[in-house]
This record gives structure tokens, C-alpha cells and sequence, in this order.
């Protein structure tokens, strides 16, 4: 990086889970993280590491004040809506906020010129999986609106940077859980429907089972099968993202996994070891749109970016997110 560089970071959605970790790993590299985000879904209290600025990705003028403002390096892309089911059964919230925002915020970053920008997406860009481990050069083909509006912007990517407009890195996260490993900030969704914290809350009273969507898949055990990251681990991801784009003009697309699926059961059977605590299960039918496995090859961003999982055993990813559930 160039000394003349600022260490000014927009990070839109950085009230959210992902993006309040990465904001501590920005300010922990030396950075200066402007989390900008509407608190729609994000929390005041999850910023922490530098300035909020409340705003929506829709807000152009408001994105222009704080270009302004900021003069950032670069711009890391959290602020989405993230619900596979809720996309189904409201597509257009889903292509307003995560196509229309992106478009938006990245309309008002070129007339500022500030080019250089990193993309948090999704393994369901992919949808069912031809082969596992998925790799990057797997057809693009999601199976739900979410996983649409998500491979749109790579595609507005790809697209910009043909022409040099932007340089970008597009990171397709498999499943991130877990909690900042020092207490500071972890998961909160309203509601919840993500496997691991809904688990913890059934070992801590708060539900009185977890339901099991599905045991009749073509797996082992014949629940779901995903690759779950620590949190912490994606946060590292995009230090690293970072420091290659503000040396790169190229752009890349790079799974986020630990290369290991784990059923839904064995999720189960693994809290209950780390809480001691008895978790109850009902099973149910398939949840429409999850494929059976999901399962990253992750060895570009490990070769091209010198990342690898910290974090990401499932003792630490259940036992970190166990103690932020109890003292939250
Ligand atoms: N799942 C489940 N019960 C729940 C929530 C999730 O059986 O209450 C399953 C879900 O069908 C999927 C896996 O757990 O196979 C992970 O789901 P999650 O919603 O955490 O993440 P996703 O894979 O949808 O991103």
C-alpha cells in the first residue's frame, strides 16, 4: 500500500454479525472502519472500532456525504438482507435492497472515484452443487432469490471490472458462525433461524427443541450437511482481501470454508458435549432450497491469499458462540 493511501474503510453493514468482526480485524490491522449501516438489522452496541454513520445503501446523497466525508481506500460490502426464506416469499424487498443498494453504492463510489471494493457473498450462488467441494469455477446457478441477488452483483462486478472501472474481491462465504473469541460481539438475529444459535438456545432453556429439517437426504446420517466457519476466520479472510486489492488491480472470486461438512446432527451431538446440557430435537420436513451438502474447496484463497481457518474446529466455533449466548 502506498503511504499517501488512506486507512479509511467504509463498512457498509458493519453493525451487522460478519461485519462488526471485521471491523474489529480492520481496526486490529490498523485501519480505520466507518461502519455505515441502517440498523435495520444491525446493532448500535456491535459498533465499537470506529465511527457509525447511520445510513442507507439506498441513500445516494447520503452515500455521497460520506465519500466526501471519508475519502476512503476501499469499501467492504456487508449490508444485505439474508434470509433465504424471507427472500422467497418477498423476492422484490430482496432485488430493492441487495441489487438496487449495491447498484446504488456503487454508482456513487465511481463518481468518487473509489474503486476498490470487496463483496461479501455466497456459497448459494451456486445452488445444488454439481460436484463437492465446491470450487469457484462451478456454474453460477442459485435456486432462490437470495442466492439471485447475490450472483446479479457479481455478475455488475465482473462487468465493471472489464472495463477497469473497479477492482474487486468477491468472497461466497459457506456457513459463518461462532463469536469473537475475546466476548467482545457475536450472532444476534430477530428472528434467529441459523442452525448453531438456535441449538445453544435450546441447551440454555430459552426453546424447548430444535427442529430438524429433514433426515431422509442422500448423507450419512441423512440430515443436511455444511461447512461452518468462525467468524473470525472470514474476518481474517478480508484483512487479507484487503491488503491484496489495495496492492492489486485484479479481481477474484474466493470460497470461504474449512473444506469439512458436518450433518445437522452431529452439530447436535457436538453441543451438546461443549454445554453438558440436554438438547431436544423434533424432526420435520425439508426446508424448500437447501441442498443436501454444501462443501468449499477453499485452497485459491489459501494459495492466492495465504489464508487458512484458525478458529474454525467445531468445538471452537460451538463454545465460543456458547459463551457469548450466555453472558448475552
Ligand atoms: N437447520 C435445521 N433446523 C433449524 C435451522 C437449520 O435443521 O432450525 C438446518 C438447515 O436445513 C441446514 C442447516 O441446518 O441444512 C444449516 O442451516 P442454516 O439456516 O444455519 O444455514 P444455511 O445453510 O441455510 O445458510
Amino acid at each position: 500500500m502506498e503511504l499517501s493511501e488512506s486507512k479509511t474503510i467504509i463498512v457498509t453493514g458493519g453493525a451487522g454479525y460478519i461485519g462488526s468482526h471485521a471491523c474489529k480485524a480492520l481496526a486490529n490491522a490498523g485501519y480505520l472502519p466507518v461502519a455505515y449501516d441502517n440498523l435495520s438489522r444491525g446493532h448500535d452496541w456491535a459498533v465499537k472500532w470506529g465511527p457509525l454513520e447511520k445510513g442507507d445503501i439506498l441513500d445516494s446523497d447520503r452515500l455521497s456525504e460520506l465519500m466526501k466525508k471519508y475519502q476512503p481506500s476501499a469499501v467492504m460490502h456487508f449490508a444485505a438482507l439474508a434470509y433465504v426464506g424471507e427472500s422467497v416469499t418477498n423476492p422484490l424487498l430482496y432485488y430493492h435492497n441487495n441489487v438496487v443498494g449495491t447498484y446504488t453504492l456503487l454508482r456513487t463510489m465511481l463518481r468518487h472515484n473509489i474503486n476498490k471494493f470487496i463483496f461479501s457473498s455466497t456459497c448459494a450462488v451456486y445452488g445444488d452443487p454439481q460436484e463437492l467441494p465446491l470450487t469457484e469455477s462451478h456454474r453460477r446457478s442459485p435456486v432462490n432469490p437470495y442466492g439471485n441477488t447475490k450472483a446479479m452483483v457479481e455478475t455488475m462486478l465482473e462487468d465493471l471490472a472489464a472495463i477497469e472501472q473497479i477492482s474487486f474481491i468477491s468472497l461466497r462465504y459457506f456457513n459463518a458462525a461462532g463469536a469473537d473469541t475475546e466476548g467482545e460481539i457475536g450472532e444476534s438475529h430477530e428472528p434467529e433461524t441459523h442452525l448453531i444459535p438456535l441449538v445453544l438456545e435450546v441447551a440454555s432453556g430459552k426453546r424447548p427443541h430444535i427442529e430438524i429439517f429433514g433426515n431422509d437426504y442422500d448423507t450419512p446420517d441423512g440430515t443436511c450437511v455444511r461447512d461452518y466457519i468462525h467468524v473470525t476466520d472470514l474476518a481474517d479472510a478480508h484483512i487479507k482481501s484487503l491488503e491484496y486489492i489495495l496492492d492489486n488491480k485484479g479481481s477474484e472470486f474466493f470460497n470461504l470454508g474449512t473444506e469439512y461438512g458436518y450433518s445437522v446432527n452431529e452439530i447436535i451431538e457436538n453441543a451438546k458435549h461443549i454445554t453438558n446440557k440436554e438438547i431436544d430435537v423434533k424432526i420435520k420436513a425439508r426446508r424448500p432450497g437447501d441442498p443436501p451438502a454444501l462443501i468449499a474447496d477453499s485452497s485459491k484463497i489459501k494459495k492466492i491469499l495465504n489464508w487458512k481457518s484458525k478458529y474454525s474446529n467445531i468445538n471452537q466455533i460451538l463454545s465460543s458462540a456458547w459463551e457469548w449466548q450466555k453472558n448475552n
